[in-house]
């Protein structure tokens, strides 16, 4: 992803854009595969860019916040996806590989209703992720059985 192009994508959330979150977001446009933040760490210092881990996982944290990257948490490992759509949706995480697929859709209006009459709260957000195992890790798992 160029420059230009991330420079928007930070307008728009009116996103302060620093050198290091340039860089951070840029790794993870170009990471094929959700990257841990020690990963993200060595390949920025591959390329003679030391940035300290600390500082690494304040930028996940705050670009997850804004909704632009997924936190894909599988036992203790943690690692991070880019989001292909800024738009409010959701995701299933393969248990078995680790895929990620995003989801085009939101069915929970009914369910907000019910939270809200049941607790009297005002609801003005939801987090929901599904897990469960991929068309291939799927097949894979039946060959076994
Ligand atoms: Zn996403
Ligand atoms: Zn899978
Ligand atoms: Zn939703």
């Amino acid at each position: 992803m160029n420059k230009g192009l991330i420079r928007d994508i930070f307008k728009e959330k009116k996103l302060r854009m620093s050198h290091p979150r340039l860089l951070i977001y840029r790794e993870l446009s170009d990471a094929e595969n959700p990257v841990s933040p020690q990963e993200l760490y060595h390949s920025l210092l591959h390329q003679r860019r030391k940035i300290g881990l600390t500082s690494i996982y304040r930028s996940l944290d705050l670009f997850e916040s804004f909704g632009m990257i997924f936190k894909i948490i599988n036992g203790s490992s943690v690692k991070y996806k880019l989001c292909q759509t800024g738009d409010h949706h959701h995701h299933i995480v393969c248990k078995a590989c680790g895929d990620v697929m995003e989801l085009n859709f939101c069915d929970i209006a009914d369910w907000s209703e019910k939270v809200m009459e049941s607790t009297g709260y005002k609801v003005t957000d939801h987090q929901l992720s599904f897990y469960g195992l991929c068309p291939s890790c799927r097949e894979g798992a039946e060959r076994r059985d």
